[in-house]
């Protein structure tokens, strides 16, 4: 009998077993053992625990607002309806954030404009010939906005926030602070808001939690900012500075994609919580606020 071991080997022609040279063909696909997706995830389970057990305080309250959020400020007609629609759209928009930022590290987008430039597909192409009918002087202007849109917006977090020697210049701060809000959170809400998005269900329509999207949004950008700053150790997001292919965040979300740094050094977020209750309780007031004008009422209109 030929064993696996000589068939890769392509002994087996040599003896004549069967009819293919495999030294001829491709290595041969070595398959992943089975269950070993399953084992994976259940090894992931133990973090996972001890992530919420070390953050019990700071996961305690966020449930709490959650629920309090999506009672008062649900779209949906009953409360369960309301509660399963927050805790829906908090697992999407911390999901989506966390994604949307490893894309940032794994596209080069000012890179692919420019090689896209030199491209001879027939996108580029196409895209070269309109430009070659309209005038220099705008086809200059449209392609001095596409650079500063890849290079200062897609690319900022990347080429900006992870650059040790400008990062730190108060405009830089700035914009990573205009820019988390954005990605981690307000652009859902802007696709949201402009297609009216929800989920039709037996005659019943779910939609995102606005208030829990710009809560997690503003919360993500006031810990990054403060947090991150004055509480130098145990920072999980400097690990991040050092490999940026790690330690994405949140912590919980790292373990679940397998992203973390060091997976035994799991982070104490729990000092978050006051960021929590105190943006919480700033949306509140500008929600429920009787005044009528103002930035108040301003900042009400947006979070509705
Ligand atoms: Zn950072
Ligand atoms: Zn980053």
């Amino acid at each position: 009998m030929v064993s696996n071991a000589q068939c890769i080997n392509g002994t087996a022609t040599a003896h004549g077993h069967i009819g293919i040279d495999l030294s001829t063909h491709p290595t041969p696909v070595v398959n992943t053992p089975k269950n070993t997706f399953i084992e994976i995830c259940m090894s992931k389970v133990p973090h996972l625990y001890k992530c919420y057990t070390t953050n019990k305080l700071f996961s305690l309250v966020y449930v709490v607002i959650i629920f309090l959020i999506s009672i008062l400020y649900g779209s949906e007609s009953s409360y369960i309806g309301a509660i399963m629609a927050g805790f829906t759209t908090h697992s999407i928009t911390t999901v989506l954030g966390y994604w949307i930022h490893v894309v940032f590290h794994m596209v080069d987008f000012t890179a692919l404009y420019e090689n896209a430039k030199k491209s001879t597909n027939c996108v580029a192409s196409t895209l070269s010939r309109i430009f070659a009918w309209v005038p220099r002087r705008i086809s200059t202007v449209v392609d001095n906005i596409m650079y500063f849109f890849c290079y200062y917006i897609l690319d900022f977090h990347d080429k900006h926030h992870h650059n040790t020697n400008i990062n730190k210049r108060w405009y830089n701060v700035l914009t990573e602070a205009i820019q988390n809000i954005l990605w981690e959170g307000g652009i859902i809400v802007f696709i949201s808001y402009s297609l009216s998005l929800g989920l039709s269900i037996y005659g019943r329509t779910y939609r995102l939690n606005h208030t829990l999207i710009m809560l997690w949004s503003l919360y993500y950008v006031s810990y990054h900012l403060i947090n991150y700053t004055f509480i130098k150790s145990p920072n999980t997001h400097n690990k991040h500075h050092i490999n940026f292919e790690t330690n994405y965040g949140p912590d919980s979300l790292d373990i679940l994609f397998g992203t973390k740094y060091d997976i035994e050094n799991i982070e104490d977020f729990n000092n978050g919580t006051i960021n929590l209750v105190v943006i919480f309780v700033l949306i509140v007031i500008c929600k429920e606020s009787t005044f009528n004008s103002g930035i108040l009422r301003y900042l009400g209109k947006i979070l509705k």
